[in-house]
């Protein structure tokens, strides 16, 4: 059984992640085939979006789940939230593949768990996916408000963002005043519009850039904002980039051509090389504002619905993303390490104290 020790086999790729629990779900009735992955239920019970993706390969989607899943450890640990991180894949194509049977028999897979792992819309599904699995198990949020839940996330991620962006700004500037700062926001969906609006309303100078030409026209005159094309984005001479359209724009081949201040958007995984490209960056003195620190709203959102907190009380906790942010950037000017390496760093030492406190009286 030489495979345990390898990275390869699924066991190893468990140690390599650190996850506690994988679940596969198969049904041939309804063609369901997902993977849950529980990475660390330490500060509370994992939640993570459902994604629905026709991956090329089972290894392709496991490699996917133990990914993302240990991403949502991180996020709510330091957005200071009593969650562990978890993620669920459907192997299949959402178009086609996805049925109420498959949905359902999915959240029987989820009731099964006894509430260890709960989920939420992602890539592939949407508010009415979670009504089906609703139907079945009371462990999913992000049903719509008309049944009692919170809804679309997306305003509360653009707070989130726009938090990080103001504690950013006080890190570099010594005041987080927006007006007068330049900003491109790549990406003009449900995040990038809401985070036009909040920018817009602080009289910041928004430059707005999505693949959709046409969208990008309407929201720069809806807000005041100026439209550019995006492929020339990087030529843009602004304070701070955002990026809220796809993960991985920070690479090998923009990072030399970088001449923002700043970086904090909404998109997942910005750098291509976390350890790599956040390096980078710090070298370069370009600060980043992690991702996964300032784009907790949706998490928090889902966080608050499971909770039965007010919208106030979600706002309050959105708004403490200024100071996670803030103390990510401390740790990471006084050790100089990357703001990616600081934020792991606190995310990590949170999950090990509240492991202590847990395993004494
Ligand atoms: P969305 O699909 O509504 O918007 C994405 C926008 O990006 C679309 O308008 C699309 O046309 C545009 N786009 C796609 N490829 C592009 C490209 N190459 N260049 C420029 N524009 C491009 O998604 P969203 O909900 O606004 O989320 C935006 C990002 O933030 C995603 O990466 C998502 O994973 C992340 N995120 C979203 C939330 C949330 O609450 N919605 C929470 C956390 C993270």
């Amino acid at each position: 059984m030489s495979e345990q020790n390898t990275s390869e086999s699924i066991f190893g790729q468990m140690n390599a992640y650190g996850h506690q629990k994988i679940v596969f779900c198969n049904d041939p009735d309804s063609g369901l085939k997902a993977i849950i992955a529980i990475h660390d239920t330490t500060l509370g019970p994992a939640l993570g979006g459902t994604r629905m993706w026709a991956y090329k390969t089972e290894a392709d989607a496991l490699n996917d789940v133990l990914r993302l899943s240990k991403s949502m450890t991180y996020k709510a640990a330091v957005a200071g939230l009593n969650l562990g991180g978890g993620k669920a894949v459907i192997i299949g194509d959402a178009r086609k593949d996805k049925t109420e049977a498959l949905l359902r028999k999915f959240g029987r897979f989820i009731k099964n768990l006894n509430g260890e792992f709960i989920t939420a819309e992602d890539v592939g599904t949407n508010p009415r996916d979670m009504e089906f699995i609703r139907m079945e198990t009371q462990y999913v949020m992000g049903v719509p408000e008309t049944i009692g839940g919170s809804g679309d996330p997306s305003p509360i991620t653009a707070q989130g963002v726009f938090m990080g962006i103001k504690a950013a700004v006080k890190e570099l500037y010594g005041n987080d005043t927006l007006a007068g700062r330049s900003v491109v926001v790549q990406g003009i969906g449900h995040v990038g519009e809401n985070l036009t609006r909040l920018l817009r309303d602080e009289n910041a100078m928004v430059y707005v850039s999505d693949i959709n030409e046409e969208r990008t026209v309407q929201v720069a005159k809806k807000y005041g904002a100026k439209a550019v094309s995006n492929n020339t984005i990087f030529d843009i001479d602004a304070d701070i980039y955002s990026p809220c359209a796809l993960g991985a724009t920070i690479n090998d081949q923009t990072i030399n051509k970088l001449k923002f201040a700043i970086i904090a958007g909404s998109a997942n995984n910005q750098l291509e090389d976390e350890y790599i490209h956040g390096r980078r960056l710090l070298e370069q003195g370009v600060l980043f504002a992690p991702d996964y620190v300032i784009n907790a709203g949706g998490v928090i959102n889902c966080y608050s619905e499971l909770m039965g907190f007010s919208k106030k009380r979600t706002l309050q906790l959105t708004e403490n993303i200024y100071e996670a942010t803030r103390n990510v950037l401390r740790l990471s000017k006084a050790e100089s390490i990357s703001t990616i390496e600081a934020a792991n760093k606190i995310a990590e030492k949170r999950i090990s104290d509240i492991k202590k406190v847990k395993s004494t009286y």
